[in-house]
């Protein structure tokens, strides 16, 4: 805004320094945007001059290289103010949105995406090429603040217990630890788990000593009841419905034990992190079909 005594005043923009992580785009568009503003300010060329050496010197100290601030400058100065002072009419292109979050990777993706668009252009509502929009990666404070903390208040034994109440108490495990049946590993439970834990990650062990791993955000009563029933009805496939037919085992037989349990963080992603939890026990427990009783991993889980 131009003000009766000539001062300028810029936006904040001008103020941001150029040695953040924001895209290049960005970086060289405030100066460009800002010489361009000036521009359509300044009735003259001349006080275009004035004003445009004093904005130059704040970029310059902001950071801002010089080569970009002298093609903004130039951009600038050769601008036809009348056009300028135009008000422009947005293109009402109906282009789809692609909004990613700003990391190193995010031009990588871009270029994914771009070359194999063709792919999807056989939908009449995705021929022209998207638009690529940016939200803010996570930064230092998201990895490290967390406004609401475990709760840690006065927990009882670690280990996994019978409630003394429900009809899945006969399908517990009551151990400290969890030993995988064949392979060296062992997961030490870590804090107190029943039958009415949610948010977790559990194994299924059957009397061959096979295993199966899921997870639940549900109590894990309720997830085991839904094995049992798939067990009686049969009527899902599934490696551990078929292994439980197969075999002849009861459903009686099966045994579980939680391994973890996942914080219910504000914001969090509850589904995704079990989802991924699960997976990763997974692979690194080997418990895919045929060696254990899981059909797949789920690669999707981490895209
Ligand atoms: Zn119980
Ligand atoms: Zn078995």
């Amino acid at each position: 805004m131009l003000a009766s005594s000539g001062e300028y005043f810029y936006t904040d923009q001008t103020s941001m320094k150029t040695n953040n992580f924001h895209h290049l785009y960005l970086r060289t568009n405030i100066p460009a945007g800002q010489f361009l503003r000036l521009r359509r300010l300044c009735g003259s060329r001349d006080e275009y001059r004035n004003q445009a050496a004093k904005m130059r010197d704040k970029f310059l100290a902001r950071g801002y290289p010089g080569k970009t601030i002298k093609q903004a400058y130039k951009r600038g100065l050769y601008a036809d103010r009348t056009s300028l002072l135009q008000t422009r009419q947005r293109s009402e292109v109906d282009r789809l949105v692609c909004v990613l979050p700003y990391t190193q990777r995010t031009q990588k993706i871009q270029e994914i995406i771009l070359q194999h668009w063709h792919v999807l252009t056989f939908h009449e509502s995705l021929q022209n090429r998207p638009l690529f929009a940016r939200t803010r990666g996570r930064n230092l404070r998201d990895i490290l603040v967390h406004s609401d903390s475990y709760q840690t208040d006065t927990e009882p034994t670690p280990g996994q217990y019978r409630c003394q109440g429900c009809s899945v108490c006969k399908h517990v495990l009551e151990t400290k630890s969890f030993q995988h049946p064949t392979m060296p590993y062992k997961q030490v439970l870590s804090r107190h788990f029943d039958c009415s834990t949610d948010r977790v990650i559990y194994a299924i062990l059957c009397p061959c000593q096979k295993l199966y791993i899921g997870q639940t955000k549900l109590s894990i009563c309720t997830r085991i009841i839904q094995h049992r029933s798939c067990i009686h009805t049969g009527k899902i496939e599934s490696p551990l419905v078929k292994h439980w037919q197969d075999c002849g085992h009861t459903e009686d037989q099966l045994k579980f034990c939680i391994l973890q349990q996942r914080p219910n963080r504000r914001g969090g992603h509850i589904s995704q992190d079990l989802r991924q939890t699960e997976q990763r026990f997974i692979y690194y427990w080997q418990t895919m079909a045929p060696k254990g009783l899981n059909a797949t991993i789920e690669w999707e889980a981490f895209l």
